[in-house]
């Protein structure tokens, strides 16, 4: 039988301290993660579902109302391996020129993505998306995905609370700050925004 399979994260465990520690990692990925894999291998078992790849369970899902469950677990492994991918270890990377230029600065472009991250109410994430020939930053509410709205996603932020409250308890701010200074793998922003 085809199943959906964990995704490798292209660093240790540990890589990321003391930003993000090993265990919110360890937890993040193999429970949180392994938990949404689980129940859509199991929630797609004999449907129509079964055969396909990640990214047709999502779109699919997402036009069938009934199929919600479906949805949320295959929407969250996507936004999760995307989530994972975007950060790196010792990130010497420069942020690419079209988006200092579109945001007016690199120091706007944070600002921008730090307040639209903190003041997302609940559970969700905050992404820098392309909308047509558009830059922007938008929150999705908890699986949402800008892949099924028409927007090609470039970098995306975790802000529910299992991303940071093992380190950072209730004080989101301050791992926005994090990601945003230290971990976000701008070389990634750079290769979604060529690959059209
Ligand atoms: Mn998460």
């Amino acid at each position: 039988m085809f199943a959906i399979t964990q995704f490798p994260i292209p660093y240790a465990t540990d890589a990321l301290t003391p930003y993000i520690s090993q265990e919110t990692i360890e937890t993040h990925h193999g429970k949180h993660v392994a938990t949404y894999i689980n129940n859509l291998n199991k929630l797609i078992e004999n449907t129509q579902y079964e055969s396909m790849p990640l990214l047709e369970i999502i779109q699919v899902s997402a036009t069938n109302p009934d199929d919600k469950k479906i949805f949320n677990n295959a929407a969250q492994i996507y936004n999760h391996e995307f989530f994972f991918n975007g950060m790196c270890n010792k990130c010497n990377t420069q942020i690419p020129d079209e988006l200092i230029k579109a945001f007016g600065g690199a120091e706007n472009l944070k600002k921008q993505f730090k307040d639209s991250a903190a003041a997302l109410f609940g559970s969700g994430y905050t992404w820098l998306v392309q909308d047509g020939d558009e830059f922007k930053i938008i929150n999705t509410k908890d699986a949402d995905t800008p892949i099924v709205h028409n927007m090609k996603p470039l970098l995306n932020l975790d802000v529910w609370e299992h991303a940071y409250y093992l380190d950072y308890k209730n004080k989101r701010p301050d791992f926005i700050d994090a990601f945003l200074e230290n971990l976000v793998n701008w070389d990634f922003v750079a290769e979604n925004i060529k690959n059209n």
